[in-house]
C-alpha cells in the first residue's frame, strides 16, 4: 500500500537562503505524525513547499498516495488529496464558509459526499453559527483553528498537514483541537501535525515524532521524544546540529 505522504531529500530555498536541507518523511495512511522544532527551523517552509507556494525554489521528491506532486500547481495538489491548515489562517471578507465549501464541492463533481461531510463536521465542531460568516473574519484564534479543522473535515483529503494548529490557544482550546484531530483520523488519511510545543501531544496519541532543526529532520521516533524535548528543550539538539 502507498504511504499517504512520502518526502525524499526535499530542499527549499528563497533566493540565496536555503531553508530546507534535505527532508525525508513517510506518513502511512492511518497514522498521525508530529514535526516539532524551534522557531525558524523550517517547519512552515516544509508545509508551504509541499503545498506548492510559489516563492520557494524546491528540489527533491514528494508524493501523495504514490503520485508525485512536485510538478503540480497548488490546486492540483489540493485535488490530488493534499490539505494544509495554516499557521496563520487568512481572513476572507466577502466569502462565507458556506461559499467556500460550495466552491470546493462544485470543483469536485465526482465526490457526492460533500453535503454529508458538511453535516457531520458541523455537528462535530459545532460550526453552525460560523458557516454563514465570512471566512475567519473577526474570529478568535481558537475559532479560526476550528474553522480550519472544519475545512479539513469537509475536504476529506488523503494527507493533511496542520501547521501549528495549537499555537496561540488556551489549554481548553488545545484539548479541543487535539480531540478534533483524533476524531478525523482514520485509515484513509495521513496526518502531519506541526508544533512547537509538546503540550498538544498530551491530549492525543501520535505514532511518530520527527524533530526538525536547521532545515533537517535530526531525530525521529516514538512519542517519548516529545517528553525528552520537554525536559531538555531544543538547545542541545541545536548545538549538535549547528
Ligand atoms: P518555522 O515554521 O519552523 O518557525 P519557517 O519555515 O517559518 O520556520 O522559517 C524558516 C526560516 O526561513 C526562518 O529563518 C525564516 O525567517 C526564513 N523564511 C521563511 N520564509 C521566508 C521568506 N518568505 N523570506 C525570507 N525568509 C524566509
Ligand atoms: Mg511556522
Amino acid at each position: 500500500m502507498n504511504n499517504a505522504l512520502e518526502v525524499r531529500n526535499l530542499t527549499a530555498s528563497i533566493g540565496d537562503l536555503q531553508i530546507l536541507r534535505g527532508v525525508d518523511i513517510d506518513v502511512p495512511f492511518g497514522e498521525v505524525h508530529a514535526v516539532m522544532g524551534p522557531n525558524g527551523s523550517g517547519k512552515s517552509t516544509l508545509c508551504h513547499a509541499l503545498m506548492g507556494k510559489s516563492e520557494y525554489t524546491v528540489a527533491g521528491q514528494a508524493s501523495v498516495d504514490g503520485v508525485s506532486i512536485m510538478q503540480m500547481t497548488v490546486d492540483e495538489r489540493a485535488r490530488s488529496g493534499l490539505f494544509e491548515a495554516f499557521q496563520y489562517p487568512t481572513e476572507v471578507p466577502g466569502v462565507t464558509l458556506d461559499d467556500l465549501t460550495a466552491a470546493m464541492a462544485e470543483s469536485n463533481p465526482d465526490d457526492g459526499a460533500y453535503a454529508e461531510r458538511e453535516g457531520e463536521t458541523t455537528r462535530l465542531l459545532s460550526m453552525q453559527p460560523f458557516r454563514s460568516r465570512f471566512v475567519n473574519v473577526g474570529l478568535s484564534g481558537g475559532e479560526k483553528k476550528r474553522s480550519e479543522m472544519y475545512l479539513l473535515g469537509v475536504a476529506n483529503p488523503k494527507m493533511a498537514i496542520l501547521d501549528e494548529i495549537d499555537s496561540g490557544l488556551d489549554i481548553d482550546a488545545v484539548r479541543e483541537v487535539a480531540e478534533m484531530v483524533e476524531a478525523m483520523s482514520d485509515d484513509k488519511i495521513g496526518i502531519l501535525i506541526i508544533t512547537h510545543y509538546s503540550r498538544i501531544l498530551k491530549y492525543m496519541s501520535v505514532d511518530k515524532v520527527h524533530v526538525m532543526v536547521g532545515g533537517r529532520i535530526v531525530q525521529s521516533g516514538g512519542p517519548e521524544i516529545a517528553d525528552n524535548l520537554e525536559a531538555g528543550g531544543y538547545t542541545e539538539l541545536q548545538a549538535a546540529n549547528a
